[in-house]
């Protein structure tokens, strides 16, 4: 695993899901095998594959600090192409300088990550009007989650982190996102955790090299994902959850 600090030019960016996002690191060592970011690398200049090399923006707070006069308030996604709760984000704490300085500006937040990390910044996520933390978590089974996702965080750690955070008070949102084999069992575990939830197929060709080798070939077609689909939906309204898209 390749580290490199660097001082990045500008950190508030401008975003399609949201009207900005902030990513304090370039890379991610989660290194899902469906990682629609690894794109980013063709930005990088890294030969490295995805997931084994991390570029630390290190002056993004001095950025932001900057950058958050200068720009319309609106809602940041923290973070887009990385998760800002990567385990270097215990080392350089990056992300929750950052979430500090929305907070401090009064400006609305959606944080999105795999890592109960994110519970060191709680008193900071209590602190923002209109912050609100979503796990990604496409499985309920952790073996299943070993295959894909092997250096992320276990099933249970995300959702014990999402049960302190909504307890704390804080809104919490589940991203069921790529659907996969054992998702079924998500909408009972998520049940009095989360205040929605988000359905996403997503792009998973990346990943097609993980079903073929463990014989998961019947979980990528269309046929599996829309009958999956429409028993989550049936289940998430059965417990209550609302389902955004
Ligand atoms: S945590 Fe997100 S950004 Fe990081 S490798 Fe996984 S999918 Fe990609």
């Amino acid at each position: 695993m390749i580290f490199k600090e660097k001082l990045a030019k500008s950190i508030l960016s401008e975003s399609k899901i949201f009207p900005y996002v902030i990513n304090a690191y370039t890379g991610c060592q989660h290194s899902c095998s469906y990682c629609y970011a690894r794109y980013m690398k063709k930005f990088t200049g890294h030969h490295e594959p995805w997931g084994q090399f991390v570029d630390v923006k290190v002056n993004a707070p001095e950025l932001l600090r900057k950058e958050i006069t200068r720009k319309h308030r609106g809602r940041v996604w923290v973070s887009g192409v990385c998760d800002p709760y990567q385990p270097l984000e215990a080392k350089y704490r990056l992300s929750g300088q950052c979430l500090e300085i929305l907070a401090q500006h009064d400006w609305p937040v959606t944080v999105q990550t795999r890592s109960p990390l994110v519970l060191r910044d709680v008193e900071i996520l209590k602190q923002g009007a209109e912050f609100e933390v979503g796990f990604s978590i496409g499985t309920a089974d952790d073996a299943v989650r070993r295959l894909f996702e092997p250096a992320a965080p276990p099933v249970e750690e995300r959702i014990n982190a999402l049960t302190e955070l909504h307890r704390a008070g804080i809104k919490t949102f589940a991203m069921i996102a790529p659907i996969l084999p054992g998702a079924e069992d998500l909408p009972e575990l998520l049940a009095g955790r989360v205040n929605h939830v988000i359905l996403d197929r997503m792009n998973y060709h990346h990943a097609d090299w993980v079903y073929q080798k463990y014989r998961l070939e019947d979980s990528m077609t269309d046929e599996y994902f829309e009958g999956m689909d429409r028993l989550l939906r049936a289940a998430l309204r059965k417990q209550g959850i609302e389902i955004q898209y």
